[in-house]
């Protein structure tokens, strides 16, 4: 006969590793109590049990009741309470628990045991008749909503009787009286009227007998697992729909029985800096609902520390016994009841970046964890926490929040609302902080991006204009706000009925993108203020730290990681932050400079060649200008600078109006600079005239432009510098335009080199940006000395996504962030913002594949936004590349990710070893 299965597990006989079985919260229970820890005790029916209820077509397994029967009986022993005793009442709580966490997404039910006659008992109990009568009607409120299936609804209905009354008597507003307010009387009578709810509602009796009400709660519990929540939930975050629930049955500790009992929550460390130490609260006579309602405002852990000291002893050593064993900070739950300490709840605590770096590094040096630890339990994400500024706590709580848009890139500010660039560049000289706030923001629109504190779009998306240039500046960023509505004629815009005009100061959280009324204060990063040598090192212990804990990562990662940077500035600061090179420098934000942009449109609408050169002679020396910064600022490293690359309208006037000035400054008739400016539109300017394409229709640009290169580099190496230059040619997808491009840039550095006698070396490599380039990727690689994959257009390329429109349009149906809309998840993340592995990666995979088949050494690094995103980064390393370059403030981000991507795929070797080698003893012993 086949062994019986074991169906419940009492909680000392579980552990972690048993999970499948017993669920996260079981296994978690178990573990606890298996540590020594004061677990209320209990036991858990297993997802195995559920899985058979399926099977059963929804009915509890036979014998499973007698089962819970013996188990109860152990855990009365324990307690020293009978399950329905009516003199000394064993209360419990019964609550879902499956092995993936899924918060909130089940149902719970607590003071479960309770009925008219074991209610006298928990009075004998407690000595308290309003508290006893409290849990029963809570106890019946909370069954019959999730048992019996009466709306949550009607029980407040009767509630808000019962307190309308008492208002009148105690001749206050009704809104003003709480649950508390209510007398042990009102609460006897809601019991009462709850039960004929549930009576008239379902046509059966509320269950009095606490073995039925156990068994419904049980069934109730697995029926949860398949609410239409539950299996949403599931089908988002890929959760097997077969997995099952466990139930948790414990018993009921309370912490409102008297001024000796309480309830507390709280951290094992500093969740906002850190710091070593307990960081809680609690909120003495009270049960955790009273604490999540808000109803009472919870004390500092310190009133413990007074009060009770052996308890908050207690406690400490329940924190750092569950820190040694979990090996990271802990978020607790505790009760007191009647002067005993119970621990109800542990999980691994959520924290600020300040705090995670912090965290790691001090539990490095406690001996807790090992480096590799260490940089494994950082969030990469919360390193960009670090750099930006911040808005001051307080005055956050204050502030009024008007609007929400997109988090385009991170950081706080704040500063007087400006509608133009050029209002923008013209305050900030006053000395004024601005918010330049766009519809969306074009190229034109740098030197006022630059002027702002921080940028306000109502259009576009993560991958707009003004988020990537925001953040390869460092700038706070929000974009898609479409709630507000500007009104550039009157220099204002609304937002739900609230009038923002010209000068009015709002604040920016590019962090989760959103707009507040009115100058909330900014802290600065101190880790900024340090590098950039505005503060000493040793001033700054979170510097201390920060340069700790980097330095394990630089010793760990494979991948390097580099720069998108435009400008010297942007070079310095992230060389500052760690990149060993520029990825990528576009150079069309060279052209804009007013300065500069009517010879490149003289260039672009020239009626012959030689006014083409006049044109190209005036724009040379500044290009020039910009490479010999940038190659400066990068001594010694190697440096990307990427051709010509946007849609050439783009430096073409937009207006009539605008050509009639253009036509004016060149001394043309306005007909013909305007049927130009007409000739040149396009329908699709993302897949029209634009990167290699403007090398081969006008290969003057990419002469001048390498050029400027060369020459910027060997002056520099004249000038005793150490030059790296590095030529990139965009939007390659046939190797003959890679070809045709790469000989002009080729004959031209020669030149240059042959004319100053200089030899700088170079190479020429292209972007891999478009899906030709990479199936073609082994004819490209024979004239390429480097790739670098333009994920940005690559994506938009493989998905036929328009990455400028799909933000405002469709993206938010496709990741189900529409309301009412739950269930149909399209994609599970933006593709513009964390790599799509299995369409654009597989790509990325085959064109390494490819081109290594040719040429086994070909540097091949990523500079779409992709380069800073941590999942990305780890893919990056699987796949082998050799770098990763991301705007500047992400630089820590993605040496952290490409550290985590070494020391797991270190551990995975190890753990592979270490099989092989007990596969290989068991071999020689049975030899
Ligand atoms: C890209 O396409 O990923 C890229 C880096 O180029 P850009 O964003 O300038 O088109
Ligand atoms: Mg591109």
């Amino acid at each position: 006969m086949a062994r019986k299965q074991k169906r419940i597990y009492l909680f000392e006989e579980g552990k972690a590793e048993m999970r499948m079985l017993l669920g996260n919260k079981g296994a978690n229970l178990a573990e606890m109590t298996n540590l020594g820890l004061p677990v209320p005790p209990g036991f858990t029916i297993t997802t195995e049990v559920c899985r058979e209820y399926y099977r059963n077509g929804g009915k509890l397994p036979e014998g499973l009741m007698d089962e819970v029967r013996q188990y109860m009986t152990k855990v009365e022993k324990k307690v020293g309470r009978k399950f329905g005793d009516p003199e000394n009442p064993l209360l419990v709580s019964v609550r879902s628990g499956a092995p993936a966490s899924m918060p909130g997404m089940m149902d719970t039910i607590l003071n479960l045991g309770l009925n008219d006659q074991t209610v006298q008992g928990l009075i004998k109990q407690t000595n308290d008749e309003r508290f006893a009568y409290d849990a029963y009607r809570r106890f019946v409120q909370m069954f019959g909503d999730i048992v019996m299936g009466v709306d949550r609804e009607e029980f407040e209905h009767i509630l808000n009787e019962l307190k309308a009354r008492r208002a009148k008597e105690l001749g206050k507003d009704p809104k003003e009286v709480r649950d508390t307010d209510l007398t042990t009387e009102d609460l006897k009578e809601a019991v009462q009227r709850f039960k004929a709810l549930i009576r008239e509602r379902t046509g059966r009796d509320f269950p009095d007998d606490p073995w039925q009400q156990l068994e419904m709660a049980i069934e109730a519990v697995f029926k949860s697992w398949n609410n239409p929540r539950a299996i949403s939930y599931r089908r988002i975050n890929n959760i097997p729909h077969d997995l099952g629930t466990a139930v948790n049955v414990q018993t009921m500790v309370f912490g409102n029985m008297g001024w000796d009992s309480g309830t507390g929550v709280g951290f094992t460390r500093d969740p906002a800096t850190g710091k070593p130490g307990l960081y809680a609260d609690y909120l003495p006579n009270a049960q955790g609902e009273d604490v999540v309602a808000g109803i009472r405002t919870p004390m500092d852990i310190q009133w413990l520390a007074q009060n009770m000291p052996n308890i908050y002893e207690e406690l400490l050593s329940y924190a750092k016994r569950l820190e040694e064993h979990y090996k990271d900070m802990q978020d607790i739950e505790f009760t007191v009841e009647k002067g005993k300490l119970y621990i109800l709840q542990t999980r691994t605590g959520k924290r600020t970046g300040i705090a995670a770096i912090r965290i790691a590094v001090d539990m490095v040096h406690e001996g807790l964890i090992t480096p590799d630890d260490a940089v494994l339990m950082v969030d990469a994400r919360l390193l960009e926490q670090l750099l930006y500024p911040q808005f001051e706590e307080a005055a956050l709580k204050q502030a009024k929040r008007i609007a929400k848009g997109i988090a385009a890139s991170p950081g706080a500010a704040a500063g007087r609302v400006v509608f133009t660039s050029d209002d923008a560049v013209e305050w900030a000289k006053r000395g004024e902080r601005v918010i330049l706030v766009r519809h969306m923001t074009s190229p034109d629109d740098i030197e006022g991006m630059h002027a702002a504190q921080g940028i306000l779009t109502s259009e576009g998306g993560r991958t707009s204009h003004a988020a990537v240039v925001a953040r390869a500046m460092g700038k706070t960023c929000v974009v898609g706000c479409r709630d507000i509505f500007i009104d550039y004629a009157n220099k204002q815009f609304t937002v739900n009925g609230t009038v923002v005009k010209e000068g009015d100061y709002i604040s920016i959280d590019g962090t989760n993108g959103v707009v507040y009324l009115g100058d909330v204060p900014v802290v600065p990063s101190e880790i900024i203020r340090v590098i950039t040598g505005e503060m000493k090192p040793e001033e700054s212990e979170l510097y201390r730290y920060y340069a700790e804990f980097m330095s394990w990562v630089d010793e760990r990662r494979k991948l390097g990681v580099q720069a998108n940077a435009d400008k010297p500035e942007e070079a310095r600061l992230a060389r500052l932050l760690g990149a060993e090179g520029i990825g990528l420098a576009r150079t069309e934000h060279m052209f804009f400079a007013p300065e500069r942009l009517p010879y490149f449109q003289q260039l672009i609408l020239a009626d012959d060649p030689k006014e083409r050169e006049e044109a190209m002679a005036k724009i040379l020396p500044f290009q020039r200008e910009d490479f010999y910064g940038l190659l400066k600022e990068m001594d010694g490293l190697p440096v990307i600078i990427r051709l010509l690359d946007p849609p050439l309208h783009e430096f073409l006037p937009h207006t009539e109006q605008e050509a009639r000035e253009l036509a004016e400054r060149l001394g043309k008739p306005f007909e013909e600079i305007w049927a130009k400016t007409v000739r040149l539109h396009e329908h699709n300017p993302m897949l029209g005239h634009r990167g290699c394409r403007l090398g081969v229709t006008f290969p003057e640009i990419y002469r001048m432009q390498v050029r400027a290169i060369m020459e910027a580099a060997c002056q520099l190496k004249k000038e005793g510098y150490n030059p790296k230059p590095k030529i990139e040619i965009p939007l390659v997808g046939h190797v003959n335009e890679l070809i045709v491009t790469r000989r002009d840039a080729e004959e031209v550095a020669e030149q240059v080199i042959a004319e100053t006698g200089v030899r700088v070396d170079y190479m020429i490599g292209t972007m891999i940006e478009v899906p030709r380039a990479c199936i073609t990727a082994d004819q490209i690689a024979k004239f390429a000395d480097f790739f670098s994959f333009g994920t940005n257009d690559l994506t938009q390329t493989v998905f036929g996504f328009s990455r400028d429109d799909v933000e405002g349009k469709f993206m938010a149906d496709y990741l189900e962030e529409v309301p009412g809309k739950e269930g149909t998840p399209i994609l599970k993340a933006n593709p513009f913002e964390v790599l799509d592995r299995e369409g654009v990666g597989e790509l990325m995979r085959i064109c390494v594949q490819k081109a290594r088949s040719v040429k086994p050494d070909l540097e091949i690094g990523i500079c779409g936004e992709h380069g800073g995103e941590p999942n990305s980064v780890w893919f990056c390393h699987e796949i082998g590349l050799n770098y990763v370059s991301c705007s500047a403030f992400r630089i820590p981000v993605a040496r952290l990710a490409a550290a985590q991507a070494a020391v797991r795929e270190k551990k995975e070797a190890e753990k592979k070893a270490a099989a092989r080698r007990r596969r290989k003893e068991v071999v020689e012993i049975r030899d």
